[in-house]
C-alpha cells in the first residue's frame, strides 16, 4: 500500500498544510493500492484531537468525501491507500484505524501474522473492534501500550509504546501513528516493509517510497530493518525496537519525479 506522514511547525507563511502534503503523496503512491484511501490529521494548535476520513475505492472517493466533510489543513497528518489482505475493501476496514478513545490513529502496510492471538488478549481486556482488519489489532495494541507507559515522559510516550508494541508484533509491517497528546509528532516502525524519511526545513516527511514526498524535498533517509523513527518538525530520531539509538542512511534523491 501507499503510506505518507508529515509534521511541520505550523508556520502559516512557510509550511505546507498537512492535509495537502498527505493527499499529494497519496496521489503519487496510488499505484500501490486502491481498495481504499484514508487520512488523519491532528486538529487544533495544541493537538486537541484527531480528525479522520476514509473511503473504499480510489483516492477520488476520499477526495469527494473531503469536499462534503472538510478536514483542517493542520500541522501533522498521515495518509494511506490500501491493498486489502484481512477484511474486505470497505469504508470500515479502510485505514486509519483509531484506538485509545479515538485519540490515536494508525496506518499500516503489510500483514500482522499473529493478529488473532493479540486480538483475543485485547478482547479479554475489554477492547472493542470496529473492523475485520489485522491493522486495527496493531492500533489497539499500541493504544494499550500507550496507556501502560505511564512511567514514560509525555514526549517519548508514543515512541516507547511503539517499541513495546513492535516487540509483540509478528509479520511484515510499516506502521505510522499519531496521538492527540502530541501535536507535532509522527512515530513510525518498519519490519520487512519499506519506509523512507524525507528531511525538510522545519518540516519532515515519511513515505513508503520517496515519491510520497518528492515534491517537497530530495533529502531522504532510508531506515534499516526493525527500526522505529520519531519525526518532529526539527528532528528525526531513530531507535531499534528496544529503544537503543540507531542510524539510517541519508542520501540524495536524484531522479526526476
Ligand atoms: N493488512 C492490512 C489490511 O488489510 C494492510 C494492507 C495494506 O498493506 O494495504 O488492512
Amino acid at each position: 500500500c501507499g503510506i505518507v506522514g508529515y509534521v511541520s511547525r505550523g508556520d502559516q507563511e512557510r509550511d505546507h498544510g498537512a492535509l495537502d502534503v498527505v493527499l499529494e503523496g497519496l496521489r503519487r503512491l496510488e499505484y500501490r493500492g486502491y481498495d481504499s484511501a484514508g487520512v488523519a490529521v491532528l486538529t487544533g494548535a495544541d493537538g486537541g484531537g484527531i480528525a479522520s476520513a476514509k473511503k473504499a475505492g480510489k483516492l477520488s472517493n476520499l477526495l469527494g468525501e473531503l469536499e462534503q466533510h472538510p478536514l483542517p489543513n493542520s500541522r501533522t497528518g498521515i495518509g494511506h491507500t490500501r491493498w486489502a489482505t484481512h477484511g474486505g475493501p470497505t469504508d470500515v476496514n479502510a485505514h486509519p484505524h483509531l484506538a485509545d478513545d479515538d485519540r490515536l490513529a494508525l496506518i499500516h502496510n503489510g500483514i500482522i501474522e499473529n493478529f488473532s492471538e493479540l486480538k483475543s488478549v485485547l478482547l479479554e481486556k475489554g477492547v472493542t473492534f470496529r473492523s475485520a482488519t489485522d491493522t486495527e489489532v496493531a492500533a489497539a495494541l499500541l493504544g494499550d501500550e500507550y496507556q501502560a507507559a505511564v512511567d514514560v515522559p509525555a514526549a517519548q510516550r508514543l515512541t516507547v509504546a511503539m517499541q513495546r508494541a513492535c516487540q509483540k508484533l509478528e509479520g511484515a509491517f510499516t506502521l505510522l501513528a499519531i496521538h492527540a497528546d502530541l501535536p507535532d509528532v509522527v512515530v513510525a516502525a518498519r519490519r520487512n516493509s519499506p519506509l523512507v524519511v524525507g528531511l525538510g526545513e522545519g518540516e519532515n516527511f515519511l513515505g513508503s517510497d520517496v515519491s510520497g514526498f518528492i515534491d517537497y524535498t530530495r533529502r531522504a533517509v532510508e531506515l534499516g530493518q526493525d527500526q522505529i523513527v520519531t519525526i518532529t518538525p526539527d528532528a528525526v530520531e531513530i531507535t531499534d525496537f528496544f529503544g537503543a539509538p540507531a542510524e539510517g542512511k541519508e542520501y540524495q534523491v536524484d531522479w526526476d519525479a
